[in-house]
């Protein structure tokens, strides 16, 4: 039996060039706000940590956390290092409980709960490597051949760039595609009329064989959705994405009781608690939470056996390999979201200038090799110029 015997953190700033983003390509949560400044700041992260467990034989597993990394980073320094150094790997599901019962007064949302998923993202990272298998054969094996993925970009642009984009995109034979909405409640009619016309600019390249899925990141409000849900309805969108604030549980279900479109969310719920009352209440029809933000992959797998139960597909948000290994060991996880590799822009693409082995899409579909132990992804220094890294 190997112990766990250090766990070592590292935020990676990035310093390198990126694209800047042109106005109205994403609504946020801060619209409301009728902010002056830089809105977007609250979408844009160019940071990302790093959270290597090792074992005593000194074999080390990855995990990772995207959101407010420097304060996870402490977090797990001061509070949960302690409390899983010494610990078996294998005894997983009594680290992750002792984690979050010792943090339970601040832990179990938010920051407290990003730790814990970047720690157990790695404990199972671990686990796979030291049996030499990967991680979707210990979820249960493979329950898909390979894996569909939906191309998740075409942020808001003009119609022309927005239809280019697309274009291109479908050369690489995605069934699937998920655009963003530029303007909400603070743009008025006018600011309607721009979203739907890019809508029905995307359907026109698209044409209506694929999947197109429509994201406001949170950007919108209730009112502003109700009157937006009938407009959408002839292009039909295979989903609508959070439109609300993550906090109003009863607007998603009033929103995806009026069953016009779909309405889909959970990327910033924690926990198995939180994603089964979106379920209970109907809140959600199809469930994205995100592994390093949920509980990592032990809650994710539990959560995903609720979702089952209650018939509600789950497609964790964004890419990233503890989310494929998932998708590919769940039948009830039917295709991963797939950031296309990029240069930076928002920050979505941060990872694979940190990590190599990420799964790369062809013809629409990943794959994940029986043989690749763990999640199969590694940390590079490739781009090490390109980053500040705070230890
Ligand atoms: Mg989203």
């Amino acid at each position: 039996m190997t112990k766990i015997k250090s766990i070592r953190t590292r935020v990676w700033n990035w310093t390198g060039p990126t694209v800047p983003p042109q106005g109205n390509f994403c609504t946020n949560a801060s619209d409301a706000l009728w902010d002056k400044g830089d809105a977007m700041a609250s979408f844009r992260f160019h940071q990302w940590l790093t959270c290597e467990v090792e074992a005593e034989d000194g074999t080390i597993g990855i995990g990772n956390a995207a959101l407010a990394p420097t304060v996870v980073k402490k977090a797990i320094d001061d509070w949960y290092a302690p409390l899983v150094i010494g610990e078996d790997p294998f005894d997983y599901a009594y680290i992750w409980e002792k984690m979050y019962r010792r943090t339970h007064a601040w832990g179990r949302k938010g920051i407290g709960m990003t730790a814990i998923s970047a720690i157990d993202i790695a404990i199972w990272d671990l686990m796979g490597k030291l049996v030499n298998k990967p991680v979707f054969k210990l979820l249960g094996g493979r329950t898909k051949e390979k894996i569909p993925v939906y191309y998740s970009k075409l942020y808001a642009d003009s119609i022309p760039a927005m239809q280019k984009e697309a274009e291109l995109a479908q050369k690489h034979g995605y069934q699937a595609y998920k655009s963003r909405f530029g303007y909400g409640p603070k743009d008025g009619m006018s600011g309607m009329r721009e979203n739907l016309k890019r809508v029905e600019a995307l359907r026109e390249v698209l044409g209506y064989d694929v999947d197109l899925m429509l994201e406001c990141y949170m950007g919108w409000n209730v009112d502003y959705t109700k009157r937006m849900l009938p407009k959408l309805e002839k292009f039909e969108p295979r989903w609508l994405e959070e439109p609300v604030i993550a906090e109003d549980v009863n607007g998603y279900a009033e929103l995806n009781a009026m069953g016009i479109v779909p309405i889909s969310g959970g990327e910033h719920e924690f926990g198995l608690i939180g994603c089964t009352d979106l379920l209970r209440k109907g809140a959600v029809s199809v469930l994205q939470y995100d592994t390093n933000r949920v509980g990592g992959i032990t809650a994710a797998q539990k959560i995903n056996a609720v979702a089952e139960a209650f018939q509600v597909p789950v497609i964790p948000h964004a890419g990233q390999m503890h989310n494929y290994h998932l998708t590919m060991a769940n039948a009830n996880c039917p295709i991963s979201e797939y950031f296309p590799v990029f240069d930076v822009e928002v920050g979505n693409e941060l990872f694979y200038y940190i990590f190599k082995g990420d799964a790369e899409a062809v013809d629409g579909y990943l794959q994940l090799d029986d043989d690749t132990p763990g999640l199969g992804i590694e940390i590079t220094e490739e781009h090490i110029a390109n980053f500040e890294v705070i230890e």
